[in-house]
Order: C-alpha cells, then structure tokens, then sequence
C-alpha cells in the first residue's frame, strides 16, 4: 500500500533497469516503485495521497555536492554588493555602506557581501581608506565574491587586532601599503580567522537567513547538500542540528569537517538527535593553495594529514584548483593509499578547476572522485575567457575529459558564490555556454545524461550515500523534484528556462509553485 502516489508523470528514474515510467509510488518515504499507468491502476488510491502531475517531467531531487550554508544563510541578511545590485565603482559600495549603516545600531558589525573588483570602475578592490570615509562608529567586514578575501576598515582591523607589527597568519596574507607597511584593510584567505575574532550574527538573524535560503534551495529542486566549509566543527554542527530540529533546514544535509574540526571531532559529541539521512557527518576539507608560489600545507604536510585521514576512515576532500595543486593532492592520496590500500575510498578532489587529460587518467586510476563546479561555467567562462593564459585554459573545467578517462565526476555550485541552480548547471555543463552567449571549450561538452547524472547518482556516490539517493529506485529515498519541462527533450538553450515545480523529500511536498 502506497502513501502517496504520483501519476499521469514523464519519469525519468535515472535507474538503467528501467529508465522510463509513468508514475511513482511511495511510502514512508521510500519509493516502492516507478511504474506503468496499467500498474498504477491496480493501487487502491483511495487511502493514497495521490498528485496528478499533468504529464510532467518528474527526476530524482538534485543534489549539490559543494555549497556552504553558513555563508548562504548569512549572505540572506548582509548587505548585498553583487555588480548586479548597481554596484558599479567604489563610490556606489560606499553609497551603500552609508544607507545600510543608518539601519544598524551604532558599534554593530557591518557586514557585506558579494563585490568583485572586476565589475568596479576603478578595478581594484576598496580599501580601508575607502570605507573609513563613511563610518568611524561601525566596524565593517566586506567578502569578496569569491569568499577568499575580506576587506576591514580601520576600527574592525582595530577589533580583530591587525596592526602594522601583525605579522601574516600561516594561510592568509594581510595586503599592506608598498611605502609605509600599513595593511591597507584587504586580507586574503584569512576568513577563518575573521570568524574567530568576529562575533556571529544573532541566531535569530541567521535563523532568518536559513529560512530564506532553504525555500531558495527547495525551489532550485536540491533535495540533498555537502556543506564544504573548511572551519566546520562542534559549533557547526550544533548550528545545523538546531536548523534541523527547528524545520528552518529541509535538504538532507552531509557537513565535511574542517581539519581543526577534524582533530576535536573524537573527544566531542557529534551524535544528532535525529536520522542520519537529514544530518551526518561527511569528509574532512583541506584548502591546498599555491597563490604565494609555494604550496600550503607543503607536500609532506598534506601527505601526513590524508594519512591520518584516510587512516582513521573518513574521506579527505581537497580543495585544489591550479594542476600543480591538483597533482599535490594527486600525490598526497597515493602516498595515503600506499601506507594503507582501501579500493573504495572516494577521496575527493574538489574543484579540480585545471585538468589535463594526463592527469584525468592518474585520478581515475586511484579512483579519486572530482567534485566540480558546471555553473562557473557559466556565471565565470566570460572572465575566464578574458584573463585565463591559454595554457591554462585548455584544460579549464575539462568535465568531457575526466568523464572519458573514467573519473567519477560530481556537480555542485559552492553557493553562495554563484547560485545554486542545478538546472543552470546542467545546461552549462551540457552546452559550455558562458553568460554572454560565447562558447567555452565546447569539446568539453557532455550529455544531458551525463549532466544530470552529476547532479544525482554520482553526487550521492561522493557521500557514499548513492544505495539510497540519486534515482527513483525502489528502496531508495522518497526525493523527487517535478519540472515543468524535460530537460532530455527541449532544446538545449531552454534547459535553463525550465522551472521546478514541486520538490517532494522524504515522500512529502515541501516546496510547490505558488
Ligand atoms: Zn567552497
């Protein structure tokens, strides 16, 4: 007996055993099977909920394998300074700032968001010089775009306690005045360390973020999330059991740990109180970065942090986007692999943003998993077209090529530094189209069923979660997103115009098209 049923629906299951049908059975939030209109008929639906979905096209729900909520909630009640809110120069963040202030409470953080210096008239980023013109009562914290870097003016530089004598922490870099040594209020990846010395926002601030941006999830289709941020820990983790036990978070969610969350994880409780498919713990995230010419954490650092990893039975995520990065991490899982052999780790290189076909081929040979990012493609290929050496950009998001040598490949977007949209990045990783119509790599093109394959089955690999998730498979969870169009049949350059209309998790409707 089915609990709700699902008819008169285009299903695309996803299953290779039986790919099409026409309608869905589910119970206790489980799908008992994807079948016939004959053996529809057969149910008894009166003691059903039944949904007629008007021969829409009903897929498994989206999974986005890289995001960061904490900054997604958070980016819901901060200032926006996208380029697309007529952020245009310095002068309009600063009009911005000025109007933003008058809402606050004097001495109250300011926070905002989303600049790119790319987008400003002048094509720098501001500075503190900048931002002291408007307030000496607020301290002010703007994030780049990108998250990775962070400009403070003087009483928040004050605050979190840089000075000229402040020498670089081991990761980040404080930008300073060529002349006089000053830190001109820019830091670069020191966003952890701003979050230690920062206080939070208010919890019912945040938990209004979390509101909105889990309707905006749940409208995007995305029934599932791996939060990858790297300062992840027991306060995270509390965050997200609270955002859970309060109904404000309905994607089912995995959180990697970050390496300090990593090292404190044995002694704290990390148990929630609830099912481990709304909630668990996934790999740990090491950021590898080579922007100083050397690498960070060094070769045999890295090596010994993926050998405790892998040793102790999680898996390691990098983050690595540059070939030499790529290949460090290459280097770091064969050394673990050869300390301890395991065939299915699904050590996960996330990003993997430069990629020859050559290394594409050591990476499937490890069985090393790349999380990628398809609708950078989109929102980024026109800069990247403009700034990338073409050395660089040959093997740029090479997703064609990884797919071919045998990498299992997942998608994500690492929102919110790009929307979260899965169906933009289906469409972008199916048609290599950039923002402004220009074709990026189209040799790296792959298909539609490829596209959404990333978004499902192989996104629930990257967790080990892929025995309950990724299609519409009996047994499997009851997580199904219906469009109202089919991706697989329009023309390639409306995959983006097509909307969700209803996400179904866990067998209920938690979002439907108003
Ligand atoms: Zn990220």
């Amino acid at each position: 007996m089915a609990d709700l049923i699902l008819f008169n629906a285009n299903v695309i299951t996803m299953d290779p055993l039986y790919p099409k049908a026409e309608g869905v059975l589910i119970k206790n939030g489980k799908i008992l099977s994807a079948t016939t209109i004959d053996a529809l008929k057969k149910w008894d639906r009166m003691k059903a909920t039944t949904i007629d979905c008007k021969g829409k096209t009903v897929l498994p729900g989206f999974i986005d394998a890289h995001l960061h909520l904490y900054a997604l909630a958070e980016s819901h009640v901060t200032l926006n300074l996208e380029p697309d809110h007529n952020v245009r120069s310095i002068s309009d963040i600063q009009n911005k700032i000025r109007e933003y202030s008058q809402t606050l409470p004097s001495e109250a953080w300011l926070r905002g968001r989303g600049y790119n210096e790319f987008s400003l008239a002048e094509k720098r980023h501001p500075n503190r010089w900048d931002l002291d013109q408007i307030t000496s009562t607020h301290p002010i914290k703007l994030t780049h775009r990108t998250g990775h870097a962070h400009v403070l003016n003087s009483l928040a530089l004050k605050k979190v306690g840089i000075s000229s004598e402040t020498p670089d922490p081991p990761d980040g870099l404080i930008d300073r005045d060529v002349n006089t040594g000053e830190p001109t209020g820019l830091l670069y990846r020191m966003g952890d360390f701003l979050a230690k010395r920062i206080p939070p926002l208010e919890s019912d601030q945040l938990d209004q973020g979390m509101r909105i941006a889990n309707e905006e999830l749940l409208s995007m289709g995305i029934t599932s999330v791996q939060d990858a941020s790297s300062h992840n820990g027991i306060e995270q983790w509390k965050m997200f059991c609270h955002w859970k036990e309060k109904g404000l978070l309905k994607p089912r969610l995995t959180m990697m740990l970050g390496t300090e969350g990593f090292s404190v994880y044995r002694r704290e409780d990390f148990e929630p109180k609830m099912d481990e498919s709304q909630l668990d713990l996934g790999g740990v995230k090491i950021i590898l970065d080579e922007t100083t010419g050397l690498l960070r954490p060094s070769q045999s650092e890295l090596n010994q942090m993926v050998l405790k990893i892998h040793h102790a039975g999680f898996q390691a995520c990098l983050h690595a986007v540059e070939e030499k990065v790529v290949d460090a991490a290459y280097s770091a899982i064969e050394y673990a692999l050869k300390k301890l052999p395991k065939s299915d780790h699904r050590h996960r290189i996330e990003h993997c943003s430069v990629c020859p076909p050559s290394l594409a081929e050591r990476l499937a040979a490890l069985g090393i998993m790349v999380v990628t990012q398809p609708p950078f493609i989109y929102y980024n290929g026109d800069r990247y077209l403009r700034t990338v050496p073409p050395e660089g950009l040959k093997h740029l998001y090479p997703i064609k090529t990884l797919l071919k040598r045998g990498v299992q490949v997942a998608a994500s977007s690492d929102c919110p530094i790009i929307p979260a949209d899965p169906l933009m990045g289906i469409y972008a990783a199916a048609t290599r189209m950039t923002e402004t119509g220009q074709m990026f790599l189209p040799e790296e093109k792959i298909t539609l069923e490829e596209a959404l394959r990333m978004y499902g089955e192989t996104a629930a690999k990257a967790t080990f979660d892929d025995a309950m998730k990724g299609s519409i498979s009996p047994g499997k969870l009851a997580d199904v997103v219906v469009l109202n169009g089919d991706p697989t049949k329009v023309p390639m350059n409306e995959i983006r115009d097509i909307k969700v209309e209803m996400t179904i998790l866990n067998g209920e409707v938690v979002w439907e098209k108003s």
